[in-house]
């Protein structure tokens, strides 16, 4: 069925790269509401204890009562940590620097990788009407135990990649972790695909990068490139997604043409 049938589960999508400042947490924001644009029901899970994405869609912080840090410690549901945002459609469980304690606590239970899998799947069962047709994960930049929540909970990972040098450093350990996540807690993972960030068509050295990059990953690699655009960096502190900032810009261009990727890519899934 489409997604988004009565009935149907949530596609569960990871942004993931153990690197900080390439682009996750911008791309679930303003992926998350291009794809709610498009009427898309979206959900983004805030699993970075710094809680940007939160703050990027204007939670401020007496909104974040209840956060993805008490889902994940097992003292409330996911559905009563979930936030509307100014943009409709899309809604957020928010996360606050409790976030960061939660791996300790949790280190020595069973199953704690499989928390967050867990709500999600409580969340689902316990919706009646207009259930989420996308849920948006965006993950700490390290691959720890909130990462491996996230990779356990999700149908695929998308890998943010920032058009610079060092862009395929790394690379290799995350993917390295997703085939180990895969063996042994979650087999039905898949890579969904790379998007590229902060592209500057003007930098001979993103275009190499580019080069490199969709020789390395072939056809996982998004048509789509995000361009560096100083729209994109100006709306988070307006608590808005840039689509909302300012919907003309080529940011926000590029990001309705990676929701349309996204979907066109999940349709051949469920095709195949
Ligand atoms: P991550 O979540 O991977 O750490 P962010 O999404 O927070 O990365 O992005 C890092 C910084 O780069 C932020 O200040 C963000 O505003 C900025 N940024 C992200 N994408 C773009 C872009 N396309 N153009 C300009 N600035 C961007
Ligand atoms: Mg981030």
């Amino acid at each position: 069925p489409e997604a988004g049938a009565r009935g149907a589960k949530p596609r569960v999508l990871v942004l993931a790269n153990q690197k900080g400042g390439v682009g996750k947490t911008t791309t679930a924001i303003n992926l998350g509401t291009a794809l709610a644009a498009i009427g898309e029901r979206v959900l983004i899970i805030d699993l970075d204890p710094q809680g940007n994405a939160s703050t990027g869609l204007g939670i401020d912080r007496k909104n974040r009562q209840t956060s993805t840090y008490h889902v994940l410690a097992g003292e409330a549901s996911l559905e009563e940590s979930i936030t509307e945002t100014v943009v409709p459609g899309l809604s957020v469980a928010p996360s606050t620097l409790d976030l960061l304690g939660v791996e300790l606590e949790i280190a020595n239970e069973r199953n704690r990788a499989h928390r967050l899998r867990s709500a999600i799947q409580s969340l689902s069962a316990s919706e009646v009407n207009e259930p989420f047709t996308y849920i948006l994960i965006d993950c700490p930049p390290s691959l720890n135990l909130l990462t491996i929540n996230a990779l356990t909970a999700a149908d695929a990972v998308l890998v943010p990649l920032q058009c610079e040098f060092f862009a395929l450093e790394g690379l290799s350990q995350l993917l390295k972790t997703v085939e180990q996540v895969r063996s042994a807690l979650n087999p039905e993972l898949t890579i969904h695909g790379v998007v590229l960030t902060m592209f500057d068509p003007r930098n001979n050295l993103s275009g190499q990068v580019v080069a490199d990059v969709r020789q390395f990953m072939g056809a996982k690699v998004y048509e789509t490139m995000i361009p560096r655009n100083v729209r994109v960096s100006e709306a988070p502190s307006h608590g808005k997604p840039v689509l909302l900032y300012d919907l003309k810009c080529a940011g926000s261009q590029a990001y309705l043409r990676l929701a349309s990727e996204v979907i066109q890519r999940e349709r051949a899934l469920r095709a195949a």
